[in-house]
C-alpha cells in the first residue's frame, strides 16, 4: 500500500535522482593477497581506467607497498574516475584527482589527531542519509550497520524516527575529519528493532568483539540480512518494499535491491552452487553447519574467487545482487534450508557466540559504565535540540 505521503516522498526522490545518480562512491579495503590493480577493478574500474590510475601514482606511491587493510575511496562520475583516495594506516594518504583529461596524484601531508566523538543520528529515510544529515561522513553509517549486522536488517528494519547514537574514534586534521576509527559503543532505538546497545571489549585472548550490556555477544552464527548495507545510487528500491513476506510457495524472501548491492555470506560455509540456473539466474548456494543451507538468486555477478568448493566466511561479499533469470525487477531472492527443507529466514533464531567470560564480567562492566553514560548524555542532548529532519531530496553527495 502506498500512502499519499510516501508517494510524495517517492516523487521527490525520483525528481532528485539525476543530480545524485551520476556520482558513485566506492569504499574498499585491500584484501589479503590482493594487488591494488585488482582492488581498483573490483571497485568498478575497467582495465584501462585502473591502469591510468596506477600510472598516475607512479613516482608518488610505490604500489608494491600496498598491503591488505589499506583503504580505497573512489568517486566515480558518470562511470569515470573523478577522485581516488588511498590510505595506509592512520596517517599516510595519497590522492589521485582529475585535472581536465589527466589524473594527477599527490601525497597528502597530514597531522592527525585522534579524538573520541559522540554522534547522534536520527533516521529520515535511511541510515546513510541520516549520517549525511548529521554532518557526518556516510561511511559512519556503514560502520554502524556492520556493528549491528547480527540483529538489525538495515534494508528492512529501519524506520523513520529511529535513533542511533555512538561513540566513535575520529581521526581529525585541522578540525577536518579524515576518517573514523573504531566504534566503541553504539545504541539503536527503533520502532521495529527495539532498544539495542553494544560495547566493544577486548577479551583476554586479545580479540576485540562487541557485547551487549549484560555481557552476551552480539555475534551469531547467521547475520540478520543477506544484503550488506551499502549505498547504491542507482535506486533506493528496497525502501519502498517495507513489508517483505516469506512466501512458502516460492520458498524464499525477495529483497528489492538495486543491481550491484553487495550480497554477503550470512554465515561461514562452503559454496555448493555457483552458476546460472535458468529461472533463478545466477545462483549461489552455501552449505553451513548443522544442516543449514542458504541460496542467493538473480545475482549480477559472483565475488572474486567464489566458486564451488570454496570456503567463505561470514560477512564476506560473495556476490552482487542483480536481475538475472526470471524476474520482474532487480531483487535478491534469498532462501534458507534446514535439513533439506525450506524455512522462513525472517523468523529463525540463531545462537549467539560466547559471552564475556564470567571472570571478565566485573572488568567489562567497569569499562562500559563511562561509555554508557556518554551514550545517555548524547541521546538526551539530541532530544532537547529536536532538529527538523532534512528531506532526502535536498541532499547531495560530497
Ligand atoms: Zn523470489
Amino acid at each position: 500500500m502506498i500512502l499519499p505521503g510516501r508517494a510524495a516522498l517517492l516523487l521527490a526522490l525520483l525528481l532528485s535522482l539525476p543530480s545524485v545518480g551520476a556520482t558513485r562512491i566506492v569504499n574498499r579495503r585491500i584484501e589479503r593477497n590482493q594487488i591494488l590493480a585488482r582492488a581498483l577493478r573490483d571497485a568498478g574500474l575497467d582495465g584501462p581506467a585502473a591502469d591510468r590510475a596506477l600510472a598516475a601514482l607512479e613516482g608518488v606511491f610505490d604500489v608494491r607497498k600496498s598491503r591488505d587493510g589499506d583503504q580505497l575511496r573512489l568517486v566515480l562520475r558518470d562511470g569515470e574516475l573523478d577522485y581516488f583516495d588511498y590510505r595506509q594506516g592512520a596517517v599516510d594518504e595519497w590522492q589521485v584527482r582529475r585535472e581536465g583529461d589527466r589524473l594527477v596524484a599527490s601525497k597528502r601531508a597530514v597531522e592527525v589527531e585522534k579524538t573520541l566523538a559522540r554522534v547522534q543520528l536520527e533516521v529520515g529515510s535511511s541510515l546513510y542519509e541520516a549520517a549525511l544529515a548529521a554532518g557526518e561522513d556516510p561511511t559512519l553509517a556503514l560502520a554502524l550497520a556492520d556493528v549491528f549486522a547480527w540483529d538489525i536488517d538495515f534494508y528492512l528494519d529501519v524506520r523513520r524516527g529511529d535513533r542511533v547514537g555512538c561513540l566513535v574514534e575520529k581521526y581529525v586534521s585541522k578540525g577536518r575529519l579524515l576518517h573514523y576509527g573504531e566504534v566503541l559503543a553504539a545504541d539503536y532505538q527503533g520502532e521495529t528493532v527495539g532498544h539495542r546497545r553494544v560495547f566493544r571489549y577486548q577479551l583476554p585472548d586479545g580479540d576485540w568483539s562487541y557485547f551487549q550490556e549484560d555481557g552476551t555477544s552480539t555475534r551469531k552464527a547467521f547475520l540478520k540480512s543477506p544484503l550488506k548495507f551499502a549505498h547504491v545510487t542507482s535506486g533506493f528500491g528496497n525502501r519502498f518494499h517495507p513489508v517483505l513476506q516469506y512466501l512458502a510457495a516460492h520458498q524464499g524472501v525477495d529483497y528489492a535491491a538495486a543491481v550491484g548491492t553487495p550480497v554477503w555470506a550470512v554465515a561461514d560455509g562452503v559454496v555448493t552452487v555457483a552458476g546460472d540456473t535458468s529461472a533463478g539466474g545466477n545462483t549461489l548456494c552455501l552449505r553451513h553447519h548443522n544442516g543449514l543451507e542458504t541460496c542467493y538468486l538473480h545475482l549480477s555477478s559472483f565475488g572474486a574467487g567464489v566458486r564451488v568448493g570454496v570456503h567463505v566466511t561470514q560477512k564476506q561479499v560473495i556476490a552482487l545482487s542483480g536481475n538475472t533469470g526470471r524476474t520482474t525487477g532487480p531483487h535478491l531472492h534469498y532462501a534458507l534450508k534446514r535439513g533439506g527443507v525450506f524455512v522462513n529466514p525472517l523468523n529463525q533464531k540463531f545462537p549467539r557466540a560466547e559471552p564475556v567470560p564470567p571472570k571478565q564480567l566485573a572488568d567489562f562492566r567497569e569499562k562500559l559504565r563511562p561509555m554508557a553514560a556518554q551514550l545517555d548524555a548524547a541521546s538526551v542532548a539530541t532530544r532537547a535540540r529536536a532538529r527538523p529532519l532534512v528531506p532526502p531530496a535536498v541532499l547531495s553527495l560530497p
